[in-house]
């Protein structure tokens, strides 16, 4: 059995997790991510008969029977993961109808996943129905998106719109825009179930007064659609106060579709011309 501190996916896992803490995105125990991974992606890291404990979900996940995950740890701090990644990280298999997960390997201080747990297999169960390559949920705090939830409207619509006329490239990053969700309890299975209905139509889903889930095929897709939105967040920010004197318009929009074969959410741009 090789080390599974050695395996790609680790490896990957650490390196995205130290970046999101040297971006700001996850103070303290802030954030956590999960990362689906198939049995043959870990049989030569992990003896996948060799159960070290079951921990009950608390929810039922059937379409994720079976099913791997590389979890972030509750009450873990993201800036502690490179130096203690078998602490930190666990890795889990789902069975019982996703009612229960076998620990593999990690949380070896005796903790378990973390209390996001509900929100991120939903959210991975959705993704999977509308996009088979799905592989990746990620939440985080990154501090413009989280401040525009104050002072910017919470229509999806609006808040979407926003966010592409920041920044030329958003609309070709995230053309299925953004899903908002009102201020909400969390680490609930409600808030759970509220997240992976809004990841039925998007990939990023803002929990206003609080942060940002964003699901994706790897660990570099799903970082960089959330770097691109706090991006255009960050502009935002900085001229929400100023008069806008220009924009980028629909018809440019539509220009950036043709341009990268992308579509905007349906009736989110005003009719193109002609
Ligand atoms: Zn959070």
């Amino acid at each position: 059995m090789k080390d599974l501190l050695t395996a790609p996916f680790l490896v990957d896992m650490v390196r995205t997790l130290t970046n999101m803490y040297r971006l700001g995105w996850d103070e303290r125990n802030g954030g956590n991510v999960s990362l689906m991974l198939e049995e043959a992606d870990v049989r030569e890291y992990a003896d996948p008969a060799r159960v070290l404990r079951t921990i009950p979900t608390g929810f039922s996940a059937p379409a994720l029977e079976g099913k791997y995950f590389l979890v972030t740890g509750t009450g873990k701090y993201f800036k502690n993961v490179q130096y203690a990644p078998e602490v930190n990280l666990g890795l889990v298999r789902l069975t019982g109808g996703g009612e229960t997960a076998e620990l593999l390997w990690g949380f070896t201080d005796g903790g378990k996943f973390t209390s996001e747990f509900p929100a991120h297999m939903m959210s991975h169960a959705a993704r999977l129905a509308v996009d088979p390559a799905n592989r990746v949920v990620m939440h985080c705090h990154p501090g413009n998106l989280l401040a525009m939830t104050y002072v910017h409207d919470l229509d999806e619509k609006a808040f979407t719109r926003t966010l592409w006329q920041m920044c030329t490239e958003c609309i070709v990053v995230f053309p299925d825009g953004v899903n908002v969700l009102p201020w909400m309890l969390c680490g609930t299975n409600e808030i759970g179930e509220a997240t992976a209905q809004k990841m039925k139509t998007a990939r990023l889903v803002v929990w206003s007064q609080h942060g940002i889930y964003g699901a994706g095929k790897d660990l570099d897709e799903t970082f960089g659609l959330i770097e691109t939105a706090e991006k255009a967040a960050e502009i935002y920010m900085k001229i929400a106060h100023l008069p806008r004197i220009n924009t980028i318009t629909d018809a440019q929009l539509h220009l950036l579709e043709k341009r990268f074969g992308v579509r905007a959410r349906e009736g989110w741009l005003e009719p193109a011309e002609g």
